[in-house]
């Protein structure tokens, strides 16, 4: 997709400013169905394009943006009230400094999950998105909206973010490439933090070679980022067509047990034999610290995520309660009419496992944990070049569908929130559709997990399942 408008732009044929106006029209007909968006501001956008340089890889090209992400001057709600009254970023962050530097246009805020912290975009506390599949479901989440957005063809491309699964689950959902890069590969500057040692940011595309293309321009060191690597980055684009001839690629026989919804099961399974048809060597291997995974990640991440937004507290941005008796009522309330009950839910539970009493018992028992798992997947890319499951184990569900009762979503998380832990890149590939109860086709994702910063060869895997 990309590419094609490349050409197109650099021929004359098309311009930024055409390729704007376009989506702009998109989404006033079809947004307001979907919701994939809070916000776009077409105006300074075409100011942008204006000056857009067609020579640079993503010249002219719009990416719209999860809205936890800082935009200079433009809101950053990060789907929380806490945020959507009165903030606007002072700053850009580096994944956007890069992509302006790399010609890219950012063009409009999607709908998330508030900080980022569900898997359905339901916990928006601002808006609902609808699964451009089917309006009656989800588009999965957090990075909902980024990935309806895509589908609904009311963006070339977007920027996610994926603490456990935030970008490869909506794109399985919504019928879409997702990556999640190596901890380390892209800078969080700028991200809102959820859980800073799991959150990393990446692509919601139309096509593998998309999803290169904008690793590409965002990848790299970033000073302002402690946790980024100081490597240099491959050429993403040189091995894409290589194929999987002669690759080994593992099965894990934890990630193929039962609870796999058997329509989600026949379309990764067909997409793996195709994969060993084209010359790959399928690979039995065990990942056996799977089973902790969810239980060491619903620890962790709320651990962090206590920590995160102990910055929100009415005294600097965000909301600020109307009148308090006294600085530890503004506190308080501040936070209290702030934030959402999921992220609440967090932040008690995030709390109580820091806990002087209970830190042992449960967050340094679940950093040993982690360790494990990690050691799991150093262990089989001893064997193979790459590991393959499913991104979920259902399709996407129906809106509403879990009432007050979070814990099936968590429990889904169960293939995507191991690569968290392990610091390691994955990519969902679109591999075909199942039917649902109400006759329309649901889209289904291939995973595809490699070794830490193995994105080249992840994506080249990526770009043969997609051509099945
Ligand atoms: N679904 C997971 C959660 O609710 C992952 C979210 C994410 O990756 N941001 O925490």
């Amino acid at each position: 997709m990309i590419s094609t408008l490349r050409h197109q732009l650099v021929s004359g044929e098309t311009t930024p400013e055409a390729i704007l106006k376009k989506l702009a029209g998109d989404i006033s007909a079809r947004d307001g169905q979907t919701g994939a968006y809070l916000s776009h501001d077409l105006e300074s956008a075409l100011n942008e394009a204006a000056n857009a340089d067609l020579s640079l890889p993503l010249g002219g090209i719009p990416i719209a943006i999860k809205d936890n992400i800082n935009v200079l001057g433009q809101p950053c709600t990060a789907g929380s009230k806490f945020l959507s009254e009165n903030y606007e970023s002072p700053y850009d962050a580096t994944v956007i400094q890069k992509l302006r530097a790399a010609g890219a246009i950012p063009f409009g805020r999607t709908n998330l999950d508030e900080f980022a912290m569900g898997s359905a975009t339901e916990n928006s506390a601002l808006k609902l998105t609808r699964n451009p599949h089917d309006p009656e479901r989800i588009p999965g989440g957090s990075s909902g909206g980024s990935a309806a957005a895509v589908a609904d063809l009311t963006a070339i491309a977007a920027l996610g973010s994926d603490t456990g699964g935030s970008i490869r689950q909506p794109a399985s959902h919504c019928g879409v490439v997702g990556l999640k890069p190596s901890y380390g590969r892209v800078s969080r500057f700028g991200l809102i933090a959820f859980a800073s040692s799991l959150d990393q940011i990446g692509p919601l595309t139309h096509s593998v070679e998309d999803a290169a293309l904008i690793l590409q321009a965002i990848a790299g060191y970033d000073e302002r980022d402690s946790t980024s690597l100081d490597v240099p980055v491959p050429d993403y684009l040189t091995g894409l067509n290589d194929g999987v001839k002669g690759l080994k690629l593992g099965l894990p026989k934890e990630y193929f047990g039962d609870g796999i919804d058997p329509g989600v099961r026949q379309k990764v399974e067909k997409a793996v034999q195709a994969l060993a048809d084209q010359g790959a060597e399928l690979v039995e291997i065990s990942l056996p610290h799977t089973q902790y995974a969810v239980a060491t990640y619903y620890v962790i991440a709320p651990a962090e995520a206590s920590s995160n937004l102990s910055r929100f507290d009415g005294i600097r941005y965000g909301h600020r309660t109307a009148s308090p008796t006294d600085i530890l009522d503004l506190y308080k309330k501040s936070r209290e009419e702030g934030f959402g009950p999921e992220v609440k839910r967090r932040i008690i539970l995030g709390t109580y496992v820091l806990s002087s009493g209970y830190y042992d018992a449960y967050y340094s028992q679940a950093q040993k944990v982690r360790t494990l798992i990690r050691r799991d997947f150093e262990n089989a890319f001893e064997k193979v070049d790459a590991i393959l499951s499913p991104v979920a184990p259902s399709p996407a569900r129906k809106i509403g569908a879990l009432g007050d009762d979070p814990l099936q979503d968590y429990l889904a998380d169960i293939f995507t929130i191991a690569a968290n832990l392990a610091g390691i890149p994955a990519i969902s590939v679109p591999v075909g559709t199942v039917d649902s109860d109400g006759g329309k086709n649901l889209p289904v994702g291939l995973q595809i997990l490699g070794p830490h910063l193995g994105e080249a060869k992840l994506l080249q895997i990526a770009k043969a399942a997609e051509a099945l």
